[in-house]
């Protein structure tokens, strides 16, 4: 029966996590994985989510029931909150449903499955960025959709490529699925201005098309929640109908917790009824009811004022920190005089920065180096710090050269 079954294509990034394991050079860098660590290349536990577990564990009531299908109340409300902005008109207007979903790619994967069963046109395409998250094309293929690019990097200059963007959204039929990256973009590191933003609603207005936007690093683009929500709640603003994607994984550091929403905004309140029910059947479809540790977690920061206020300036911590290591590269870079402009590292935005460096380069640099970066050349800055960046900065300069 199953010998029938092909062979699926390797996950670059899995691949690469398992070459780094295996690899116990004391030398050794792993640019490779998207998740935040501390100067001592620690991962970290925020202490809000410390202080959060704690009156977990402390709370004579804690029991591991059920939870709702559609998720904690806590959870999603506080999530929506977050997202949109506590004054939001949708939300005081009674027209956004969240619902819990398996972290980010859950919420992707419930977004992809609905939009299959419910797109207008029902032949509509879903659009990503070229580049883009590598699970994206492979969620919305699994989901029965066709996928299709929209242009988006300059690969020569390492910015975006907003005449190529908006062209694509101009010259595709009216009415298709566009992934929008919300901030931070993943891999490039490169994200729209608001006027380009505003250039963006502007052609997916006239031509009709439906926003989806992908929110994992809400808090990592710039540190401030606000200003890293600012296109979705543009879109909003606009009167866009739209899903969003949000993700708990990086700004709360709950990756393997699996914590994230699905926010459905509609135009108007009537229909939240239809809407949230066939959300809430493909939830009970695929994982029955939402997963409990992780929300608990996260609804307890988002509830808190304290706890809130604290999460806010750790992440404020956790962008700094990329920040500086960013700087320090791109210094550390020029004062080697490594051939090329190194100016796109620092004002890349998010965990990741394209460094624009060759597959040949990236292979060497993994090879000869023990330094691991996924073979588009994109390092996860976060696996910068004090210890290891003049040896990652070196080992550029060495092969950039060669
Ligand atoms: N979307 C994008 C663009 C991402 O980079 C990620 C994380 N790599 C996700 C979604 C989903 O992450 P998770 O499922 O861990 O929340």
């Amino acid at each position: 029966y199953f010998s029938t079954v092909p062979q699926a294509p390797p996950d670059g990034i899995l691949k690469l996590s398992v070459l780094s394991r295996a690899d116990s050079d004391p030398s050794k860098v792993d640019l490779g994985v998207g998740a935040y660590r501390d100067d001592n290349g620690k991962p970290w536990v925020l202490p809000v989510v410390r202080e959060a577990e704690r009156r977990l564990n402390e709370d004579p009531n804690y029991n591991h029931e059920y939870m709702g299908v559609g998720g904690l109340p806590a959870l999603t409300d506080g999530a929506q909150q977050l997202i949109f902005g506590s004054n939001s008109p949708a939300i005081g207007q009674g027209r956004v449903y969240t619902i819990q979903t398996i972290s980010g790619t859950g919420a992707n994967m419930v977004a992809a499955v609905f939009l299959k069963q419910f797109k207008r046109p029902a032949d509509a395409a879903v659009y990503i960025s070229k580049p883009t998250w590598g699970n994206h094309r492979s969620i919305f293929e699994t989901a029965g959709h066709e996928v299709r690019e929209y242009k988006y990097c300059n690969y020569k200059t390492l910015t975006l490529d907003i005449d190529g963007m908006l062209d694509d959204m101009r010259s595709a039929p009216e009415g298709q699925i566009f992934v929008l990256h919300a901030c931070a973009h993943n891999p490039t590191g490169i994200d729209p201005t608001e006027e380009q933003w505003q250039q963006i609603a502007d052609v997916m207005s006239e031509r009709g098309h439906f926003p989806f936007f992908d929110c994992a690093y809400q808090g990592f683009a710039t540190g401030d929640v606000d200003r890293d929500a600012y296109a979705i709640r543009l879109f909003v603003d606009r009167g866009f109908e739209l899903l969003v994607a949000e993700s708990f994984a990086k700004n709360m550091g709950l990756y393997g917790e699996r914590t994230g929403c699905l926010h459905a905004v509609c135009q108007s309140s009537d229909v939240i009824p239809q809407v949230s029910s066939q959300l809430n059947r493909l939830s009970r479809a695929t994982i029955s009811t939402a997963s409990a540790y992780g929300a608990k977690i996260a609804a307890t920061v988002l509830q808190d004022p304290r706890l809130y206020e604290e999460w806010l300036q750790s992440m404020q911590d956790m962008s700094q920190r990329i920040k500086t290591m960013r700087d320090a590269l791109r210094d550390k870079l020029v004062a080697l005089g490594t051939p090329g402009s190194w100016d796109h590292v620092s004002q890349q935005i998010g965990m990741f920065s394209f460094t624009g460096l060759s597959k040949l380069q990236v292979d060497t640099l993994r090879n000869q180096y023990h330094l691991y970066m996924t073979d588009d050349g994109r390092i996860s800055v976060a696996g910068l710090n004090s210890h290891n960046i003049d040896y990652v900065a070196q080992s550029i300069d060495a092969v950039v050269r060669s």
